[in-house]
């Protein structure tokens, strides 16, 4: 019998992952949040995944956290601010090797959650899949993309990614995950907190050329401060490409708070402003920027954390 993948979270990534997992004959169990949503879960008889239109139901089994089996191999697919506490609940039942790959966009919990389990091994992940949930226990599979997978302490790739092989998870071992997730958390820097605050596409942002090249500059240097130059090559042109490329949507935080919905800001532009600090790096622009998007968030009565 093979290792049984745990997926902490069954919210849209988790479910992303725990129904391909499941329909290509791995072992997964999900794990929710309390008896309450067990009972919910167990109610509508499993995971819906919607893909090109069709949706099809998983009966992947589900657990809450205080029962079930030791876990060898964990993947947390909750949100950042949430990842820290979700696998504190989980760490009695970890196993002393475990493995857990932590998919939670930005930075900053994936040190929290590694700090607290010292004998697992953590693989931090950066995906450009997209989905969201259309109802309860339902997710579209909106955007095919790419996971890649890296574990910046221990360069050996893990045996399981044939898995997701099998299951037809499009992914990459890279051996330069931290450069991946800095440089995603840039771009998400330039873009995100100025859709939200003009109110805008990702498009709009084409009439702000010089607010974007200001905070490129600052995010490129703080990059290149904390260690991390090939993050900061080209990082203007690569903005203005996605910008560009994506002129039609939504950003993600643009969604999470017209839909009232907690935002990511502190393992994004938060984590940014609080590692400049850190290395004493003055970048007014990007601080200025934290502070409106705090004064919007707390005037629209949504976390600023
Ligand atoms: P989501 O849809 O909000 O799902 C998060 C899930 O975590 C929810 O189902 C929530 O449970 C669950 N959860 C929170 N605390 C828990 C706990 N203590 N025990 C058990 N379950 C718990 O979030 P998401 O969109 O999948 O995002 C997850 C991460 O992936 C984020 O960091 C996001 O930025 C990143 N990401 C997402 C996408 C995407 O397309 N969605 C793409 C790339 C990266 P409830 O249902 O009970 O609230």
């Amino acid at each position: 019998m093979s290792t049984p993948w745990h997926v902490l979270g069954a919210g849209s990534l988790g479910t992303l992952w725990a129904t391909r997992l499941a329909r290509a004959g791995h072992p997964v169990r999900l794990i929710v949040r309390d008896t309450a949503r067990l009972l919910a879960y167990q109610a509508a008889g499993g995971l819906t995944l919607v893909e090109h239109g069709e949706a099809t139901t998983y009966a992947v089994p589900a657990e809450t956290a205080d029962r079930g089996e030791p876990i060898q191999r964990l993947l947390v697919a909750c949100k950042a601010y949430d990842a820290e506490k979700a696998v504190a609940q989980l760490a009695p039942r970890l196993a002393p090797d475990a493995e857990v790959i932590l998919l939670q966009n930005g930075l900053g919990s994936q040190d929290a959650v590694a700090a607290q389990l010292p004998q697992a091994r953590c693989i931090s992940a950066s995906s450009t899949e997209g989905a969201f949930r259309e109802g309860e226990w339902r997710v579209v599979f909106a955007g095919h993309g790419y996971t890649w997978l890296g574990d910046a302490s221990h360069p050996v790739a893990p045996i399981w990614l044939e898995d997701l092989a099998v299951a037809g998870i499009p992914h990459e071992w890279s051996p330069d995950i931290l450069t991946r997730l800095w440089r995603k958390l840039a771009l998400n820097c330039a873009i995100n907190p100025l859709t939200v605050l003009h109110n805008c596409r990702n498009g709009g942002l084409q009439d702000h050329q010089c607010e974007v090249a200001t905070l490129c500059a600052e995010l490129a240097e703080l990059l290149e401060r904390c260690g991390q130059p090939a993050a900061a090559e080209n990082l203007q042109q690569e903005v203005e490409r996605v910008i560009h490329a994506t002129a039609a949507n939504y950003s993600s935080m643009y969604q999470d708070v017209s839909n009232h919905r907690r935002t990511e800001i502190s393992y994004l532009l938060g984590h940014a402003c609080k590692v400049a600090a850190r290395h004493q790096l003055n970048l007014p622009h990007l601080n200025q920027l934290q502070q409106r998007l705090i004064h919007h968030l707390q005037s629209l009565g949504l976390p600023s954390d």
